[in-house]
């Protein structure tokens, strides 16, 4: 008797336990930035249920990236550790599975877990109790999936509508008696944005406006002179804004070639139009650039609307099953992107627009609706954040910091400064390695490689990087001391190949 109260004791602690630990879902997009998200500020996205993540919960204005690139991203997201010590320092190359990952702790302590959608690391990380993810980039229409036994099956439909279905199916059929950490990861609005049929021409009736930074001149910037990522020379008429469009292409960059002949029928029918525009006008010079802008905006703004109707759909999903109540849900993207700033696509650079990356996070009871964070965090502290939102002990060889307390004004001092190092050179976009230093005011870089040289940006009065003033006088003194922090955090997460830099 006495040994099955013991029993019945523990059961029921580790029911209450169970209920205390939250549900996370995690949706992580690819190149989806701020300023096509109308919560930071843009009047002309239609992003409603990012928004509505905003507002129930809170908003981040400095989460920045390590590492601005899709893979290397998520890596960090994986491991709680930057590029150099996980090894995955750009694309294409193949993430070692033999070495930790965070959803592994969270296995440890109950909770099921799930990766579906994009991931794009070249291997299938341990860790997920189910895996349904794209092979590399996947296809918008009619996508394979690859599984956790490696099997891959196509699926046919609108790849961010096909995430969202076998999201909520792989929550149907999961154990309701553990919590669970699902990562939701869209393809989208990863390049050649190709939208869903529904969407096509959503923004037609919208001129945007052009930035402000669109015709820079690079002066003083020589990685920005040198770069191949402008929409002016870089972005493809036929391949991106699929002017005279090839629709028989074979080609796994146009995926055309898995449409079914009805996709194929509308998207031509569709892109016509837009050739015959464009046909009708021939730009050139200034006025070639500021179409091709007109178009990309158009079919990236278009391609994230369904991301966004999707997010809706889960966060339906989760009021209609009762989940909202006890479940996290998490909205970012792997990096942010220039949506014409300075001239370009693509991302990359430790300037603003592609260091910073959007984050929204809903917490009900826990993190007050309209929370509003300003402190710089960085996807190195994204593991240890939701390994203690799940109550989940944080390993020592992790080495960014959970910013929960932030979120639940819970703490006041904050290390408000963030290490970064990137490295892929020189295809695709020919930006130079750099590593450097993100505080609350500054940005100090140092570019290597082919070049070598130093940029250093005041972002209080120069948000948008246009003036380097790491030549500047007046600044020896501000230059001398980024430079102790910014060794200091080098030898602080073992970079090596930096501080052999610094020191030469
Ligand atoms: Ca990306």
């Amino acid at each position: 008797m006495k040994q099955l109260l013991i029993v019945l004791a523990w059961l029921f602690v580790q029911q209450m336990y169970a209920q205390q630990r939250p549900n996370v879902i995690f949706i992580i997009s690819d190149d989806h930035t701020s300023q096509a998200i109308s919560a930071y500020g843009s009047t002309l996205a239609q992003t409603p249920n990012i928004d509505r993540i905003a507002k129930e919960g809170a908003i981040l204005y400095n989460n920045v990236v390590s590492n601005s690139i899709c893979g290397p991203s998520r890596a960090t997201l994986l491991t709680g550790k930057y590029s150099h010590i996980n090894g995955y320092k750009f694309n294409e190359k193949v993430f070692d599975i033999t070495q930790p990952v965070f959803p592994e702790e969270l296995q440890k302590t109950g909770y099921q877990t799930a990766w579906v959608g994009k991931m794009h690391l070249g291997s299938l990380p341990h860790g997920f109790d189910y895996l349904n993810i794209l092979p590399g980039h996947g296809s918008y229409y009619n996508s394979d999936f690859v599984n956790s036994n490696n099997e891959t099956h196509r699926y046919n439909g609108y790849v961010t509508d096909v995430i969202t279905q076998l999201s909520k199916e792989w929550l149907d059929k999961r154990n309701p008696d553990k919590p669970f950490f699902l990562v939701v990861g869209h393809k989208a609005t990863h390049r050649s944005w190709l939208p869903s049929l529904q969407d096509l021409g959503a923004y037609d009736n919208v001129t945007f406006p052009v930035p402000a930074t669109f015709y820079d001149d690079y002066a003083g910037r020589i990685a920005a002179q040198d770069q191949d990522m402008s929409i002016e020379k870089t972005m493809l008429l036929t391949e991106d804004l699929k002017v005279n469009a090839d629709y028989e292409s074979k080609s796994a960059w146009s995926s055309y070639n898995r449409f079914t002949p009805e996709q194929k029928a509308q998207f031509k029918a569709y892109y016509d139009k837009v050739t015959t525009a464009f046909e009708a006008q021939k730009p050139t010079g200034k006025a070639l650039a500021e179409w091709k802008y007109q178009r990309y905006m158009r079919d990236y703004m278009a391609t994230a609307k369904s991301l966004d109707r999707n997010i809706g759909e889960l966060l339906d999903y989760l009021d209609q099953t009762g989940l909202s109540k006890n479940t996290v849900v998490i909205y970012t993207s792997d990096q942010g992107f220039y949506l014409g700033e300075h001239g370009w696509f693509d991302k990359r650079f430790i300037y603003e627009e592609s260091l910073k990356t959007p984050f929204v996070i809903r917490y009900p009871g826990v993190i007050k609706p309209n929370t509003k964070v300003n402190q710089v965090v960085s996807n190195v502290d994204w593991a240890p954040t939701l390994l203690n939102l799940m109550h989940t002990p944080i390993p020592d060889s992790f080495q960014g910091q959970s910013f929960l307390p932030l979120l639940t004004g819970k703490m006041s001092g904050w290390k408000n400064e963030s290490y970064y190092h990137y490295y892929e050179f020189p295809a695709p976009h020919h930006v130079y390695p750099h590593f450097g230093l993100r505080t609350a005011r500054y940005t100090l870089a140092r570019f290597y490689g082919e070049k070598n040289f130093w940029e250093l940006y005041d972002i209080k009065n120069d948000p948008q990087n246009l003036k380097n003033l790491y030549h500047d006088k007046r600044y020896a003194g501000v230059i001398a001391a980024l430079k102790k922090q910014l060794k200091a955090q080098i030898l602080k997460v073992k970079d090596e190949e930096a501080l052999k830099l610094m020191t030469e």
